[in-house]
């Protein structure tokens, strides 16, 4: 018998852009050097180094959610991997879960807690709209929900669902627990998870908080793990399981083996945040992505939500009539070295403003590579009026935070 015989390859150097691409889409976006530096080492899982890194890693979590809880878990896995985690923790088969849907993100969670057993009533939200109170409290009223899970900003179309305080106090007030999807929003805008009484937070490393993708953090409340702690069924999912998680992250054994460089690239990720604090970062990317958007609309663009319930961190801009999206962006990519996301659906084209995306220099770059694509594409635009509209954003501001790059 003949050996299966190593397949022809090509090393990475043949494969990837000599210049990587500027990555001002829907996530993962660019990471900071010293992130990307953390994230070549590998070091012990266990033992004296690690445990340092972990202990701050849980004290700069706390701070990014804002809460005094102990059960700030890290999961090696995308952001979904999170989620899940928090769901099949939380969701106990044929307990009752309301799930807010306004799009692509919200719904995998109504799924999620539909294949662990919950009985799930879905309240769909149509038409690029925010979630209202009423409506909620409509349903916690009938309904004698458990466990309600909302996404802070919907990546798929570009909401924000600008409610989610009164909604999670709400639901608080009729004793459901609450888990927000925070993936793309954590560290770009408020969220204040012990104040508006939040029961889990998960992220993504991608997204908001500008690390890689693969390595996630969520938190439970102290309420929430006294029901993790109370539960009587064995969860299916053992990697996900937050008891045998808690080994690892408040009890310095072994769980699975960890993953050391994306932890460690989370930890430097987490630190540039604490080092900008949560104030300045809110506002710089507030700043910018306010500057994209009159910039895009002053070039004679629409932007799919309406302002009052418009996301910051991902802004959805409408395709206008007869132009190819797909067109416009591969133009993008090959003329001007910047990558920006297509769609799930609606005929729209995303920009992220996901840390080191809401810089001065990349959102020059990219406004003017995204304008010249449209017109390569067929598009009648102003272009300049765009950028002059961007300066003038810009420079709306007392500090130079927009241009500093680490
Ligand atoms: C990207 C995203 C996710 C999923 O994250 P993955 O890392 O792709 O699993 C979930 N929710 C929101 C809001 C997102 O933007």
């Amino acid at each position: 018998m003949e050996m299966f015989q190593p397949p022809s390859v090509v090393s990475l150097d043949h494969i990837l852009p000599q210049e990587p691409l500027l990555m001002m889409g829907a996530g993962p976006v660019p990471i900071p050097h010293k992130v990307a530096y953390a994230n070549s080492i590998v070091i012990n899982h266990l033992g004296e180094t690690m445990n340092k890194v972990i202990e701050q890693v849980k004290e700069m979590g706390a701070y990014v959610f804002q809460t005094s809880s102990k059960h700030v878990l890290g999961v090696a896995g995308p952001g979904s991997a999170a989620m899940e985690m928090a769901i099949c923790n939380l969701v106990a088969p044929d307990s009752r879960v309301l799930s807010i849907c306004n799009g692509y993100f919200s719904r995998r969670m109504a799924e999620m807690a539909t294949r662990v057993g919950g009985k799930v009533t879905v309240l769909d939200i149509a038409d690029n709209l925010a979630a209202e109170p009423a409506q909620v409290e409509q349903l916690l009223k009938e309904g004698n929900f458990q466990t309600l899970t909302i996404v802070q900003g919907e990546t798929s179309n570009t909401v924000f669902n600008r409610h989610l305080e009164a909604i999670a106090r709400l639901a608080h007030s009729y004793g459901c627990m609450v888990i927000v999807d925070a993936v793309c929003t954590l560290s770009t805008m408020p969220l204040e998870m012990d104040r508006w009484k939040v029961d889990a937070v998960i992220t993504g490393g991608q997204k908001g908080l500008a690390s890689i993708p693969g390595v996630s953090l969520l938190a439970f409340s102290e309420q929430a793990w006294k029901r993790i702690e109370a539960r009587s069924h064995t969860i299916a999912h053992w990697c996900l399981d937050a008891l045998l998680a808690d080994k690892f992250w408040n009890q310095k054994s072994y769980h699975y083996t960890a993953p050391v460089s994306g932890i460690l690239a989370l930890h430097e990720a987490l630190r540039l945040v604490c080092e900008e604090t949560l104030p300045r970062r809110f506002a710089r990317h507030a700043l910018c992505s306010k500057a994209l958007q009159r910039g895009i609309e002053a070039m004679g663009l629409r932007l799919l939500v309406s302002e009052d319930v418009r996301l910051n961190s991902v802004v959805g801009i409408t395709v206008p009539e007869g132009i190819s999206g797909d067109a416009v962006r591969t133009h993008m990519s090959r003329v001007h070295r910047v990558e920006i996301s297509g769609s799930f659906g609606p005929n729209i084209v995303r920009i992220g403003q996901m840390g080191e995306q809401s810089r001065a220099h990349n959102l020059f770059r990219t406004l003017h590579a995204f304008g010249s694509s449209l017109q390569f594409a067929g598009a009648s635009l102003d272009l300049p009026a765009g950028i002059a509209e961007l300066e003038k954003g810009l420079s709306n501001q007392s500090d130079a935070s927009v241009a500093e790059s680490r």
